[in-house]
């Protein structure tokens, strides 16, 4: 057998010894009593009886063998800003950090909300959130206030922390703004704000709220403040994700199990050793900013990269220049970047000494042939695809070249992971499909360790949304399909639900047709994403006015009510005001019929259609 089956098959057939082994790549204060506690499925609980704290395993554990390595480093070409934190400088931020939340009352099992730009105050946040035992939940700095809002109201931060301004293309983003609207908009009412002042832009303080970061860490330059011992099970941070029926989820991570999660990957994966640098182009308010720009590099002792600023700014050497002057070792980006930097003059990738380079990982949406290729070839470094989602942590799908170094495929991501009990199953009936078989990509509990133990307060939601789906079986479902071939590589091919994939940003159809009918003029709209070259995929709208008449700008409004609701993330490439939907005759829109016409493909099956003569009304929009 080779290493990789055997290391793979262990992984789910003796869970417990697998992860016990594993659970030794972090401190433990209190060593754990059982590995899982699985009584009760779906919901598994990691390392029952262990205490431990991610902040001690990210930071204060380095402080014996690399105090002065570097740990943080924060780059942006935004404001060109460079600064690197050692260990020991990253730890006495965290400290001051810690120790402002609790002088303002933040305790253990306290939500705080994080809105900031990639900026190093925003890992001093997270990093003395986990400290204290407080939950941490990133809202992505490009959501607006509506989405801010439902996430406050479904969190209930007790503190948000945040900073006057982001950044973009050298023009400030405004975010006090946005969060005092959000505020406005909750019902519940953070008690208070700290707020980062970068002098970006002007902004409105509100007394007896808002506190300024710069005066409050003055008073506590000294602090010291130990961290709280947690329990493995433990809450770490809840981080939203779109949903189908608009409301976002949170989903919660626990302490210990994520901990072990993603040292090991990082081990085992991306290969990644101690005193290393790891440079991951995204962005803290998604879950690959969690786990390997914070949390994956810092707890093995490497180095990590944040970056603020466009890979083209102030030109597309960028990423490369860092990667030589860090001596990165991992970079770890998106499909999307690649295709960015694609189009640009290749000699800015052989400009620089890439020698400490070892591979680039690419995650968040499909990885094209291309771009793997073209990128391959510039830079002469394995490029590794990787599959998984908010829900998992870390990866699904990948060649594990920590295990053994496997043949690539193009177009697939990889094989399971070990931990990862993959399936292929059959959506109507729930039976095992055999190679070269479409169906939806599912998991079979037990989920490894690193993954959501459920969605924040809701655990019904969790068993229904993602337990449930499949016929016959309690499975997790990823609601993405795939094909497997006969060596058990998997090939990944769209989402099931009505969740699209902008530029690896996973959107949710509904939430935009929601805002979209807040606008006074629409009377019904529905969302459709398609394919595009750069971003994997955009969202288009399709808009029935209620006063026809009064549509001149209709469009440009409707754009700007999605950029203020939900932020410009989520705004439709466009929005096409028509007079009608193509429904069925029951009255339901027929999206995959407004999807091809819109990709110029043929339609399929109409028959269902009530009124044929719409659709062919759709098509003359498309010159079809
Ligand atoms: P998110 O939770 O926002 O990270 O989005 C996760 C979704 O992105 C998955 O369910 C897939 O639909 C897609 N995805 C992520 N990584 C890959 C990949 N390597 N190949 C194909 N699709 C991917």
């Amino acid at each position: 057998m080779s290493a990789y089956k055997a290391f793979h098959e262990r992984s789910v057939k003796d869970p417990q010894g697998f992860w016990a082994e594993q659970a030794q790549l972090i401190e433990w204060q209190k060593p754990f009593d059982q590995v899982l506690d699985y009584s009760n499925p779906p919901f598994a609980k990691w390392f029952v009886g262990g205490k431990t704290n991610l902040c001690h395993n990210a930071v204060d554990r380095h402080l014996k063998d690399r105090a002065d390595q570097q740990a943080l480093i924060a780059v942006s070409t935004e404001t060109d800003q460079e600064k690197t934190y050692t260990f020991k400088e990253l730890h006495t931020e965290v400290n001051r950090m810690a120790a402002i939340l609790k002088a303002n009352g933040v305790v253990k099992g306290d939500r705080v909300l994080i809105y900031m730009p990639m900026i190093a105050e925003a890992c001093f946040a997270m990093l003395a959130c986990v400290r204290l035992g407080a939950i941490h939940s990133v809202v992505f700095g490009g959501f607006a206030s509506h989405s801010l809002a439902s996430r406050i109201d479904d969190a209930k931060p007790k503190m948000v922390i945040l900073a006057d301004a982001g950044a973009r293309g050298g023009k400030p983003v405004p975010y006090k703004p946005l969060l005092d609207e959000a505020i406005t908009l909750s019902a519940h009412k953070p008690e208070k704000v700290l707020l980062i002042d970068r002098k970006l832009v002007e902004y409105n303080k509100v007394a007896g709220r808002d506190l300024d970061y710069a005066t409050e860490r003055a008073k506590v330059m000294d602090a010291q403040v130990p961290c709280e011992w947690l329990d493995a099970t433990d809450p770490s941070y809840i981080l939203y994700t779109s949903g189908t029926t608009g409301k976002p989820k949170g989903v919660q991570r626990d302490t210990g199990g994520y901990a072990v999660a993603l040292a090991a990957s990082m081990r085992h994966i991306y290969g990644g050793k101690p005193g290393e640098a790891m440079f991951t182009t995204s962005d803290i308010g998604w879950v690959v900013g969690h786990s390997y720009i914070i949390y994956g590099p810092l707890l093995n002792g490497m180095a990590t990269i944040m970056y603020e600023g466009t890979p083209l700014r102030p030109d597309a050497g960028i990423w490369w220049q860092l990667v030589e002057k860090y001596k990165v070792s991992v970079m770890f980006s998106a499909p999307t970047a690649a295709r960015v930097l694609k189009k640009q003059d290749p000699a800015f990738l052989t400009k620089y000494d890439l020698s400490t380079l070892r591979s680039v990982f690419l995650a968040g949406e499909p990885l094209d042939e291309p771009t793997a290729t073209w990128l391959h070839g510039a830079i002469n470094k394995p490029i590794v695809d990787n599959y998984w989602q908010t829900e998992t942590g870390w990866p699904m799908l990948a060649l594990q070249r920590g295990i053994e170094v496997m043949p690539h495929k193009f177009g697939s991501p990889g094989v399971p992971v070990y931990g990862y009990n993959m399936k292929l199953l059959d959506d109507s009936t729930g039976a095992e499909l055999g190679a070269d078989q479409k169906g939806v990509v599912a998991i079979e509990g037990p989920l490894p360790p690193g993954c959501m133990q459920t969605v924040w307060g809701d655990d019904e939601r969790f068993v229904k949304t993602y337990w449930q789906t499949v016929p016959g079986k309690m499975v997790y479902s990823t609601f993405d399909w795939g094909i497997k071939d006969k060596d058990g590589y998997f090939f990944i091919l769209g989402r099931t639900d009505d969740v699209i994939n902008v530029a690896g940003h996973r959107l949710g159809t509904r939430e935009i047709e929601e805002s979209i009918s807040s606008h006074p003029n629409v009377a019904e709209v529905a969302v459709v994403g398609i394919e595009d070259k750069l971003k994997g995929q955009v969202a288009i709208g399709f808009a029935i006015a209620k006063d026809a008449n009064n549509t001149a700008t209709l469009e440009a409004e409707i754009l700007k009510t999605v950029d203020s609701q939900l932020g410009a993330v989520a705004r439709p490439a466009r929005v096409y005001i028509v007079a009608a939907l193509p429904k069925t005759r029951s009255g339901k829109i027929v999206r995959r019929a407004l999807q091809a016409v819109a990709e110029g493909r043929d339609p399929g099956d109409l028959s269902t259609l009530d009124d044929q003569s719409v659709l062919a009304q759709i098509k003359t929009l498309f010159g079809a």
